[in-house]
């Protein structure tokens, strides 16, 4: 579940609403279509941009997907996420090591203060046939991960954790142009979400 906030650039006023997996995902597959710049960001949620034309100046509208419980993950966590995303499958288990369950993932087995970790930032859900599966905002925080943005003093040159660089004449041009990268990661992103991770989603 995500909050929703909703900004324009013509109103000091900021609607929210709440939006569940399955509609977040809608409305985020919605906005790349669009081609609306988004920014997924590292707390599992993402910032949609856009102008739409009207009477006068075109106003920028800004949407923020925030998770309910907002994730801040260790090093660690996102190699366990990684870990769990290249398995086939991972489960919650009863263990013989440890009081609490662990996660078997593969050959791996995450122990129970990792596990609740990940539980806890609501990374994973449990399927109907009892595997788990790394949820939208588990997603979104390793592409956000991948792609952690850094920028020179003056603003001209960013620098992307995938090894991108720009060097843009002035400031406005090089955030253009970060915004631009991010937009086309997640469009990437989204397009290259399984039918079969869209359709848990949509069959919580
Ligand atoms: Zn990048």
């Amino acid at each position: 579940m995500f909050t929703e906030a909703i900004k324009s650039s013509d109103s000091a006023s900021v609607s929210t609403g709440t939006a569940s997996e399955p509609h977040a995902l809608v409305l985020l597959r919605r906005a790349s279509n669009r081609g609306y710049a988004i920014q997924p960001l590292r707390t599992g949620g993402a910032i949609v941009r856009y102008r739409r034309a009207g009477l006068g100046a075109p106003r920028l509208f800004v949407h923020t997907f925030t998770p309910i419980v907002p994730a801040d993950p260790s090093s660690l966590d996102l190699s366990n996420l990684r870990l769990i995303d290249e398995v086939k499958t991972a489960r919650f288990v009863g263990s013989d090591r440890y009081a609490a369950g662990v996660i078997e993932a593969g050959a791996y087995e995450i122990p129970p203060s990792q596990t609740e970790r990940l539980a806890g930032q609501g990374f994973l859900v449990r399927g109907q046939d009892g595997s788990l599966r790394l949820t939208l905002s588990a997603r979104l925080t390793l592409v956000a991960v991948a792609h952690e943005c850094m920028d020179s003093s003056d603003r001209t040159t960013t620098w992307c954790s995938c090894g991108l660089a720009v060097h843009c004449k002035n400031a406005e041009s090089a955030d253009a142009r970060r915004l631009g990268h991010l937009t086309a990661v997640a469009a990437d992103f989204l397009d290259s979400l399984s039918p079969a991770f869209t359709a848990a989603v949509t069959a919580v």
